[in-house]
């Protein structure tokens, strides 16, 4: 089994979807998880070509975020699109980001993911609240590469 297999299992994938499902109860943004191996690019630009890989640039309101993890390079990234980048402060991301690193640092990757996951809700709740006629445009199935 790849280490990427092994990373989470299926139950923990299912808590993570849960916790995005709940985040995005919160707001309009969009959060997805990518998880994948090792890349030999820098990890935020790796994280920047899954963004759009994944259709993640395609939200009416710009607002998708995604949290990149390469497992055996132990490195994550949290990439928001423009439309987030805009109008928030630049070090907008850093609680997010601490609440992962906090658990990761202890090998809870679950529970770091979903830390961040509902941090990241919670954070975009503010500038982009949830919206009556709201749309799940993107999946919130975690994706492997
Ligand atoms: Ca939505
Ligand atoms: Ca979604």
């Amino acid at each position: 089994m790849s280490k990427v297999e092994a990373f989470l299992s299926s139950q923990e994938e299912q808590e993570i979807v849960k916790a995005i499902q709940v985040s995005e109860k919160n707001t309009s943004g969009e959060i997805r998880v990518h998880i994948e191996g090792t890349t030999k690019k820098d990890h935020y630009e790796r994280a920047i070509e899954v963004f759009h890989f994944l259709k993640m640039n395609a939200t009416k309101d710009a607002n998708g975020v995604l949290i990149y993890v390469a497992v055996n390079d132990k490195k994550f990234v949290i990439y928001g699109d423009k439309g987030i980048n805009n109008v928030v402060p630049k070090d907008f991301w850093n609680t997010t980001k601490d609440s992962i690193q906090n658990q990761f640092k202890q090998g809870n990757f679950t529970q770091g993911l979903i830390d961040g996951i509902l941090k990241a809700g919670e954070e975009l709740k503010k500038h982009f609240p949830y919206q009556e006629d709201d749309i799940d445009e993107l999946s919130n199935e975690i994706s492997k590469g």
